[in-house]
């Protein structure tokens, strides 16, 4: 039930982190995987040759997830590769500190564009997609402990996390008729670059507050990730999965 052979998967922000997980994860699983970065194509590059290994094939390309424009010229690039998408993984997001008074209109809505439009443009291009073609596809949304707690200091973070709940809730809703499943994966604390600079300094002050105690490393995300990509979630959808050692619970 694990097994993605002949199964296309775009993992947006695949570069690093997260996403870079995912994409192995689902490369050892027998997948077809096309990732996208931003600017960092040293370790895009990187992470393809890793995946050399496995039978999938394999595709990555430069896309700006807050452009519409470059969304679409990326996923015509996938379906003209792979013949269609069945797996969409909505990864890519960036996480900037920001005081309420002081954040700029420009920083918000960078925020909002990244992390919150990139989700909407990808759904509503490859929903189409699947509509078109009969296709039976699966979500996976990457939200965070922000998005149903909310983060001091993050607000504009915090905005597009919770709206990405309940855009996946909306979703599942209205495309289960479709044979199409949506949900979220939540993480809190996760060991990437994102969260680099906090942990180098705080994290043993993080990892006691968490009732697991441990910061959760990318590979421990990217599984739920394969799980409800999998016909074992088959009956999950609109769900908001917390993979975040229990950080959601403690504020
Ligand atoms: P990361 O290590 O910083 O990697 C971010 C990825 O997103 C990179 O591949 C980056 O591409 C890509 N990206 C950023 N802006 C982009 C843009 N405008 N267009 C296209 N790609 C873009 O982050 P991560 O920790 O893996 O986070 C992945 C997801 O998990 C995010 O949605 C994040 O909010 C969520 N999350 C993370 C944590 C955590 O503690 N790490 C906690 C909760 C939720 P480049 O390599 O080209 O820059």
């Amino acid at each position: 039930m694990l097994d993605f052979k002949g199964k296309n998967v775009i993992v947006t922000g695949g570069s690093r982190g997260i996403g870079a997980a995912t994409v192995k994860m689902f490369m050892q699983l027998g997948a077809n995987v096309a990732y996208n970065y931003n600017k960092n194509y040293r370790a895009a590059r990187e992470l393809s040759e890793q995946c050399e290994r496995y039978e999938g094939k394999l595709f990555f390309s430069e896309c700006d997830v807050s452009d519409y424009q470059e969304v679409l010229q990326f996923t015509k690039k996938v379906i003209d590769q792979f013949g269609q998408v069945d797996i969409l993984v909505n990864n890519a997001g960036i996480w900037e500190y920001g005081k309420i008074e002081e954040m700029p209109v420009d920083a918000w809505r960078k925020t909002m564009q990244t992390n919150l439009d990139s989700v909407y443009y990808f759904c509503h291009v490859i929903v189409k997609h699947w509509k078109e073609q009969n296709i039976s596809g699966i979500i996976v949304n990457i939200s965070s402990t922000a998005g149903q707690r909310g983060e001091a200091f993050h607000s504009h973070y915090a905005a597009t996390k919770g709206g990405i709940i309940s855009f996946t809730k909306s979703l599942a809703a209205e495309l289960g008729p479709d044979g199409i499943r949506v949900n979220c994966v939540a993480p809190g604390w996760v060991r990437t670059d994102m969260s680099a600079k906090t942990l180098e300094t705080e994290e043993d002050n993080i990892a006691a507050l968490m009732p697991l105690g441990f910061i959760p490393e990318a590979e421990d995300i990217a599984a739920p990730i394969i799980f409800l990509s999998s016909p074992m979630a088959r009956a999950i959808t609109g769900e908001i999965l917390n993979v975040n050692a229990g950080s959601v619970l403690c504020g």
